[in-house]
């Protein structure tokens, strides 16, 4: 059985970058039939935070990446990672180490002055004197000191490392908890994990985690590594470039497959195909097509494909997203038509759902005012009798719909003798308060009839009011 896992750090906010790779695994798993963890990293007590572990577990759930097990926390776990390192210490592969931060520090500076590489030198590996009072000692691993690492990443090819590059990392500090290559080893052997696919800002750690599985007599996983992505100017994504936090997408009116879609196709690619539903990714999702460079993110292409979704979206899943927005403007949508019909009818005009709530307030709510450049331009005293006509013509339709109502407008226009727009753009300003909407009779169907003939009333005063003069 393939499984896969997403295991981030709670220290801050779920950044796009990281659901990228979750969303790699999560198609992994989903195309092979396998199972996809999610695992909280949390051992960093003091940088862990419960808002982080929110904001990645609403992340997920906004963007409906399901996980088959989890979230695992590795809090929950400190008595197996200790099961592992007494292992570890009990044959042989790891030992305590007394040297003090200052001796450290003195070590590196002298290896500095001598112009080598600054790490570990060993000095306790084969320590068995009496142990230095008043230190609390780290437990150190014990890396193999010759030999290689070979790495078959799936992502960056083959990646050699000598072993005496590597140095004796801690496992466990002297306050005993356990460090971030032990737990996340131990966790992908007890979870079963076969492949480990994450961003490539870890594969130094890899080599090191391989000497790790072997010393514990785990099966090794395969890894695949995917490129960071990267802000415009070329420097790792961070908040300089904008938007990073998946759950600031979700308050700007993102749908969430849209998203995902411009994160599958940031580095990866199913010939010149832009436009992915989740189904899609899934059946042609393959880490061989995985770019091995870093991509850089575009705003302006997310807002594109964000339109293209919208375009083709069931109009029920459009207006479930549509409606905090709505509620957040103030609207009861128990006052107006049904939303998936109005999401359906603006999906075309918008690029977030911010602007389409945005474009859908007067469907729920009356105005007290016409927008004015648009009053000024469309609701002159030339526009007062084709109003009227109007309006008496639409008081008679019966089947409130928007063939009926555009037959109505056709019949004014024509008893006038003027073009459909000078009827039809006063009312556009009329019943919707401004210049801008879709299909005006689709637009009136949906507004009602009552409110129609209401707001027709109130523009035909409001032309009265403006008088001659103007
Ligand atoms: N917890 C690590 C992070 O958030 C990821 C560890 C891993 O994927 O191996 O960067």
């Amino acid at each position: 059985m393939i499984r896969t896992r997403f295991a981030p750090s709670p220290t801050g906010y779920l950044h796009i970058g990281g659901v990228r790779t979750a969303l790699f695994s999560w198609l992994y798993a989903k195309k092979l039939g396998g199972e996809f963890i999610l695992r909280i990293e949390d051992t960093d007590l003091e940088r862990s935070t419960e808002e982080s572990v929110n904001a990645i577990l609403e992340g997920m759930s906004w963007l409906e990446l399901d996980y088959d097990q989890g979230p695992f926390y590795q809090t929950h776990r400190f008595e197996r990672y200790k099961e592992v390192i007494d292992q570890l210490l009990a044959n042989g592969h790891a030992y305590y180490c007394y040297a003090t931060p200052e001796e450290l520090d003195e070590m590196r500076e002298a290896q500095k002055a001598a112009g080598e590489k600054p790490r570990y030198d060993g000095r306790f590996r084969n320590f068995d004197g009496t142990p230095p009072a008043g230190v609390q000692p780290v437990i150190r691993f014990k890396n193999p000191t010759d030999g290689e690492v070979v790495i078959e990443d799936m992502v960056k090819g083959r990646v050699v490392i000598a072993n005496k590059e590597l140095d004796d990392l801690v496992i466990a500090r002297s306050d005993g908890t356990p460090t971030y290559n032990l737990t996340v080893v131990v966790d992908d052997w007890d979870m079963g994990v076969t492949h480990v696919i994450r961003g490539d800002d870890h594969l130094n750690n890899t080599p090191r985690q391989i000497n790790l599985y072997k010393a514990m007599g785990a099966p090794l996983p395969k890894f695949a590594h995917i490129p960071m992505v990267l802000g415009e100017d070329g420097s790792r994504l961070s908040k300089r470039h904008g938007a990073v936090s998946v759950l600031q997408y979700k308050e700007q009116g993102f749908l969430p497959e849209a998203l995902l879609n411009y994160l599958v196709r940031l580095g990866w690619s199913h010939g010149d195909q832009e436009i992915f539903s989740i189904d899609e990714m899934i059946e042609h999702f393959d880490l061989n097509n995985v770019n091995s460079a870093p991509s850089t993110f575009n705003a302006g292409k997310l807002l594109w494909i964000n339109e293209q979704h919208f375009k083709v979206a069931k109009k029920e899943h459009l207006s479930r997203h549509l409606a905090p927005f709505m509620a957040e403007l103030g609207c009861d949508l128990s006052q107006g038509p049904d939303l998936a019909n109005v999401a359906h009818l603006l999906r075309d005009r918008a690029k977030t759902f911010m602007e389409m709530a945005q474009a859908a307030v007067y469907f729920y709510q009356d105005f007290e005012s016409f927008e004015e450049g648009a009053a000024k331009k469309h609701l002159r005293l030339v526009a007062a009798e084709p109003l009227q006509l109007l309006l008496n013509k639409l008081e008679a339709v019966q089947e409130w719909q928007a063939e009926p109502i555009h037959a109505a407008i056709n019949a004014a226009a024509e008893e006038l003798g003027v073009g459909m727009g000078k009827v039809g753009m006063p009312l556009r300003v009329a019943i919707t308060g401004g210049g801008q909407s879709p299909a005006i009779d689709a637009t009136a169907e949906l507004i009602g009839k009552p409110r129609c003939i209401a707001r027709l009333q109130m523009a035909l005063t409001y032309i009265a009011a403006r008088g001659e003069g103007e």
